[in-house]
């Protein structure tokens, strides 16, 4: 089934909010990656990869690690348009996500998930709930993987983990805390936001 965004649009209203509104593209040839800190109800990392002309993605409460012995919860949310990678802002108290959110890293990255030496695509790798990808970013490098869990008997609930290889480190990454775009802090952003609305 070709993903949509009508689940983003529903949850947003664009009158208030300055996130992007929800257009399909068509997939470049490097395909995109980002991870958005946001600080919304509950402090959690958005981890999105562009699949089939949109952002899937999931929140990892914990955020990345570069450990390959730590899994963290990743939780699917909707899809979200490409042109989202570069959000960087507030959403307004009252809206969906309100919060500030920072670009906290952005890249490309590489499917690399086979089966039998055959190369699996990132839809199939969706449906079969095993992702496995390079990532090409300003923070993360390397190996990563991302598996479907039946925790809690829920199908949104996949595991974020490291794959070992030479980036592999026991630092946390998250200590790493300004913007990948523009380099800001949080505050920084979330005070740049209050002064946009008025
Ligand atoms: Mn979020």
């Amino acid at each position: 089934m070709p993903r949509n965004l009508k689940e983003y649009t529903k949850k947003r209203n664009f009158k208030e909010t300055t996130e992007p509104k929800a257009v399909k593209k068509s997939s470049a040839t490097k395909t995109m990656f980002v991870v958005q800190k946001h600080d919304a109800s509950h402090l959690h990392y958005d981890f999105r990869l562009e699949i089939d002309g949109v952002l899937v993605s999931w929140a990892v409460p914990k955020g990345p690690s570069m450990d390959p012995s730590v899994k963290h919860l990743a939780i699917m949310t909707e899809d979200h348009p490409l042109d989202y990678g570069h959000f960087e802002g507030v959403i307004p108290e009252g809206n969906y996500g309100a919060g500030t959110v920072m670009v906290w890293d952005i890249g490309t990255y590489e499917n690399i998930k086979t089966i039998n030496d055959k190369n699996i695509s990132m839809p199939q790798c969706l449906k079969q709930g095993t992702i496995e990808i390079i990532l090409h970013g300003k923070k993360l490098k390397g190996a990563f993987a991302l598996i479907r869990t039946h925790l809690g008997d829920n199908e949104k609930n996949w595991l974020l983990k490291k794959i070992d290889d030479k980036y592999a480190s026991t630092k946390d990454i998250t200590h790493k805390e300004k913007s990948a775009l523009s380099n800001k802090t949080m505050n920084q952003i979330a005070r740049a936001g209050v002064l946009y609305e008025k």
